[in-house]
């Protein structure tokens, strides 16, 4: 494992202040300022510190940051690369055509996504253009992931496209090539598939098709799903 992954996933607890040690008022100021595990109480509490932002340079652009939607007591997680333009102008994640897609796919192996699962981003705020974010960028905003995932605790955590791959995993192979493969960290699994919006590009069904195999993709999560979490 590299430096900068190691820096990515920021999981050296031992190494952080607890939050009383600081002022977590100060996180969004500064980039170099750590993000103590338990600096958050909620999903709503991330949401002020994360608009008024600079840690990197997206947060000069944006009009909302874009925290989450969806049921952060669930135990899937969603993660996708950042948001749009809609997502900007909403402050929501996934609900232009892109989110509409991803609506369908869960909705095709009765998952909700208001009541089944909570939808994510790797950056907070809009990358301008669209663009992918930077490593540097991504680095900035994993803290904030990093707690909503210590809040929210999914035992099931689905990677939409390269980008989030990268991000929380630190693998850089081509989102075509491992989707579908499940990966264990840190006693959670994570299911690479290809973004929405990537589908939206390639609307061919058959056999072998984009769509096809986010079908199997998805229908591999619910079966994982229905064995940890509906079984209890
Ligand atoms: S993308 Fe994340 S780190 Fe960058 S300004 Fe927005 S909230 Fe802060």
């Amino acid at each position: 494992m590299s430096s900068d992954q190691i820096d990515l996933f920021n999981l050296d607890d031992t190494a952080q202040p607890s939050p009383e040690d600081f002022d977590p008022a100060l996180i969004p100021t500064d980039v170099t300022i750590p993000v103590p595990p338990g600096t958050y109480s909620t999903m709503a509490s991330l949401k002020e510190p994360c608009n008024r932002c600079s840690r990197c340079g997206l947060g000069a652009t944006r009009t909302n940051a874009v925290i989450g939607r969806g049921n952060p007591q669930s135990d899937i997680l969603i993660i996708g690369e950042g948001p749009g333009q809609t997502e900007d102008e909403t402050g929501l994640p996934f609900i232009g055509k892109a989110g509409q897609l991803l609506e369908k796919i869960l909705a095709a192996v009765q998952l909700d996504s208001e009541a089944d699962v909570y939808i994510a981003n790797i950056v907070k705020c809009r990358p301008p253009g669209n663009r992918k974010p930077s490593d540097k960028e991504m680095q900035a905003c994993m803290p904030y992931l990093q707690e909503q995932i210590r809040l929210m605790d999914p035992k099931i955590i689905l990677l939409m496209g390269a980008t989030a791959v990268q991000g929380m995993l630190g693998e850089k192979t081509g989102i075509t090539k491992i989707r579908g493969q499940w990966r264990e960290q840190g006693q959670r699994l994570y299911m690479p598939m290809l973004h929405p919006a990537y589908l939206l590009r390639n609307p061919a069904r058959k056999e072998g098709s984009p769509k096809w195999y986010t079908w199997q993709d998805i229908q591999a999560v619910r079966a994982k799903y229905d064995e940890l979490c509906q079984v209890r």
